[in-house]
């Protein structure tokens, strides 16, 4: 890149530093011109100095700093770099961009950092889109996945499942190109099931997205009983908790209350609901449908009955649509259980955790817990390992790549001429491509650069 960019990398607001970073061939002549330095020794590369960003117009101090010096290749984006780290805040951080920029910097546009760093080869497309994760991810999990990605991991299972597309091709090609050479032909047979293979590698590949999901997003979490179950001071004993860590990413929709907590790096999306209950006002029965809809898409559902009241029709309701999905059921006041009510009975055969608890006076949230953890750490997402995809976009392509590979094998198995299957697995070839970036578009590669905060 010929141009020199300059961008402040550190959230805007009163902080006790902040960090200015350039990137590009002429950034020390740059820096030259407004720092100077009590050092005056060459400089070298991942080493800092100390001293005084000033004005060259009229030597005015503009802050006393530190700047950390990074020499191509060895650097962020594989070009010269420097961070200048300066006192925090807004004037500050501003007026030091500012003289960057009129010293001889282009302002970087967001994403612009990174986005060299892949030109110039140091991280693929998909260590990239890591890379964005990683700053936006909500919990530890995601985070770790997001670290999996940036080392390379996501690439590196690509690479292995191009590598045996790429043996296939080159067996069927030599047949399409050089019939009339002596080469060992690969048979149909032995084409599908090294096909069926990578098929099968792409489906999984594919599938750990559900698994991924519930790292992005949270597992989605649907809080649901019968009106003064409870469902509400659950909700408040939760968040209210030290053990769950509330955090303060907004969610809250108009007749739902939604809340991401953490709970031992699991990020949960809980959602509070309307109480199910048979009703004739209108108003309610749209409440009590989103409800019961909500609960169907729902990774999760804490079902509250109330141990206080008899068993009722709401309540068989509610067992109707858990009874087929992951659902943990809370009994709830047991600090006022009543001795003849029949609920524990008719939910005894659903075969779900059971719970007993007191929402108002926080009894029992440590089991709830335990059981959450035990449901989807052991089972679901924590697997060590395995690669999982969580970014959309890379699921896309895997489907697209494994739709190209069950059409080569169809078109074999339909006896068509040998290089009809050879272009859809090409294309299959090209579509995985595109989550490395070996052949993204200059258009996917701008999108997904886009996406980046300032700085980065
Ligand atoms: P929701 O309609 O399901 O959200 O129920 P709320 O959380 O609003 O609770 C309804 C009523 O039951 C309130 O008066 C709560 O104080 C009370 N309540 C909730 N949980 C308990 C509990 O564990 N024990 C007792 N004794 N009362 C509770």
């Amino acid at each position: 890149m010929e141009n020199t960019i300059a961008a402040i990398s550190t959230a805007s607001g009163n902080a006790g530093i902040g960090i200015i970073r350039l990137s590009g061939k002429n950034c020390f002549d740059i820096l030259d011109k407004i720092f100077i330095p009590k050092n005056k020794n060459k400089i070298k590369g991942y080493s800092i100095k100390y001293g005084n960003i000033i004005n060259p117009e009229n030597n005015e101090i503009i802050d006393e700093v530190l700047v950390s010096y990074f020499i191509s290749p060895n650097s962020f984006t594989r070009e010269n770099m420097c961070e200048i780290n300066s006192h925090g805040g807004m004037t500050v951080e501003r007026k030091i961009l500012e003289l960057c920029l009129k010293n001889g910097a282009d302002l970087a546009s967001p994403g612009e950092f990174t986005k060299r760093a892949f030109l110039n080869g140091r991280i693929d497309l998909s260590q990239a889109e890591s890379i964005i994760d990683l700053i936006n991810s909500k919990s530890d999990k995601e985070a770790k996945e997001s670290i999996k990605g940036l080392k390379g991991e996501i690439s590196e299972k690509i690479e292995e499942i191009e590598k045996k597309i790429t043996d296939v091709m080159v067996n069927i090609e030599v047949i399409v190109d050089y019939p009339e050479y002596d080469v060992p032909e690969i048979t149909n047979d032995e084409a599908l099931k090294q096909l069926k293979n990578i098929e099968i590698m792409l489906e999984n590949l594919e599938k750990s997205f559900e698994r991924g999901k519930l790292i992005r997003d949270g597992i989605k979490t649907v809080i649901f009983g019968k009106p003064n179950a409870g469902k509400s001071s659950l909700l408040n004993a939760i968040l209210n908790e030290d053990r769950a860590i509330v955090s303060e990413i907004e969610g809250t929709t108009r007749d739902t209350i939604e809340e991401f907590i953490n709970i031992d790096g699991l990020s949960l999306k809980l959602i509070d609901t309307a109480g199910i209950r048979d009703t004739e006002n209108k108003i309610e029965k749209i409440g009590v449908e989103k409800s019961k809809k909500l609960a169907k898409e729902a990774d999760l559902i804490i079902a509250i009955f109330d141990l206080s009241r008899d068993f009722e029709e709401e309540d068989k309701q509610i067992i109707d649509i858990i009874k087929d999905k992951n659902a943990i059921i809370v009994l709830n006041k047991v600090d006022i259980k009543q001795e003849n009510n029949n609920i524990e009975d008719k939910i005894k055969s659903l075969c779900k955790p059971i719970i007993k608890m007191s929402a108002l006076k926080k009894d029992g949230l440590n089991d709830l817990y335990e059981k959450i953890i035990e449901i989807f750490k052991l089972n679901n997402i924590d697997n060590g390992n395995e690669v999982i995809i969580t970014n959309e976009r890379h699921k896309n392509q895997i489907r697209k790549a494994y739709q190209n590979i069950v059409n080569g094998e169809d078109a074999i198995k339909n006896n068509m001429p040998i290089d009809i299957s050879s272009i859809y697995i090409k294309q299959a070839l090209e579509d995985l491509g595109e989550i490395t970036g070996k052949n993204a578009s200059e258009d996917i590669i701008n999108e997904i650069f886009k996406k980046f905060c300032l700085g980065k």
